[in-house]
């Protein structure tokens, strides 16, 4: 390259080399480096001298990886530019932060043919810290899981919320009625859960309710239950293959597992401590009955334990 015809004015162009925020490697098309610009000393820890003229192979500690020496051949053999994707050569080069010397720095790598004035053909590495960048699509990439599990849990208990507790309903639904199998339903509310709130306030409120979820929760013991937040105090189950008796007992179970919580409830009327009712119904194998039939009949099951004195758990056939 003759500079000089370029432009009249004096240029330093090593300084200018230097002074780029992107790293410049030269080599032949023996692989022999003639150019080696100061970024690429700052981020690999070798410097110009032990660099120059020698072979790129044998210049770093490592072994350079088979995909990238082969790119730089192919650059000089069909003088044509070669992008390396990142998502395939996240590491081409042994390159490090300056800051953390032990964090290898992803790069985003351009090979350029370039001719020199004898007409031989070089390659001309230029290579980019893509760190940022990669950094910033994790950020996305984690900012749209957030976003997918929002939608479908409640943020109070960290449990299902009812949006997603009715579109599974529907596909358990129609699995056991096509299957001909059992599920159950589990339907729980807190009693005289207004009088809770107006006498410990509303912060006090919210951790019963997240007391609650979680006790259903560790009480339930198959992998396929799964539980909900229905409404303000109001819980759901779903319980595929279980059985009316299976269903009432693991109620029972989740009944008397609140009791213990023993949180203290001075306005209840029928204890002194934090109390749930639970109504529980069965879809069988072979019946006949649409989804909203056998909720409206769990909510009915719900209604009858508040009816007969709250604080346990009613079975209501279909
Ligand atoms: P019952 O035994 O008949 O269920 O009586 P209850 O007082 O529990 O029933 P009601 O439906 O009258 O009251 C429910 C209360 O739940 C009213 C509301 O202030 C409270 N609530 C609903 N959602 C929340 C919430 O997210 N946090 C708190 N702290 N309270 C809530
Ligand atoms: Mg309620
Ligand atoms: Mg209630």
């Amino acid at each position: 390259m003759n500079i000089s015809t370029v432009t009249p004015t004096e240029i330093d162009w090593s300084q200018l080399f230097n002074a780029l925020n992107i790293g410049l490697i030269l080599v032949d098309s023996n692989g022999e480096i003639l150019l080696w610009n100061e970024w690429i000393s700052k981020h690999s820890g070798i410097n110009y001298l032990s660099a120059i003229n020698q072979p790129l192979e044998l210049v770093f500690p490592e072994k350079l990886p088979a995909p990238f020496v082969a790119a730089i051949k192919r650059c000089i053999n069909t003088k044509l530019p070669v992008v390396l994707s990142n998502a395939l050569h996240k590491y081409p080069l042994p390159l490090y932060s300056p800051q953390k010397s032990d964090e290898k720095l992803s790069q985003s790598v351009i090979l350029n043919p370039i001719k020199d004035n004898q007409g031989n053909w070089n390659c001309l590495i230029q290579v980019t810290d893509s760190s940022a960048s990669i950094k910033r699509e994790k950020m996305l990439r984690d900012h749209s899981e957030t976003h997918k599990k929002d939608a479908t849990t409640d943020p109070l208990t960290g449990i299902y919320n009812r949006r997603f507790f009715d579109s599974h309903y529907k596909i358990e639904m129609n699995q056991a009625m096509r299957q001909k199998t059992t599920l159950s339903l589990l339907m729980l509310d807190i009693d005289f859960f207004k009088n809770y709130n107006d006498h410990y306030g509303h912060p006090a409120g919210d951790a019963a309710i997240i007391a609650v979820a979680t006790c259903i929760r560790t009480t339930m013991k198959r992998s396929s239950d799964m539980v909900a937040r229905y409404g303000g105090e109001e819980f759901i189950v779903l319980l595929p293959n279980s059985t009316p008796a299976a269903a009432q007992m693991l109620a029972e179970n989740i009944r008397s597992a609140v009791e213990d919580l023993k949180i203290p409830h001075l306005n209840s009327l029928i204890a002194k401590h934090m109390t749930v009712s639970i109504g529980v119904s069965s879809f069988l194998p072979g019946m006949v009955v649409d989804a909203t039939t056998f909720l409206k009949n769990t909510d009915l099951a719900l209604y009858a334990a508040k009816q007969k004195g709250r604080n346990q758990v009613q079975f209501l056939p279909l």
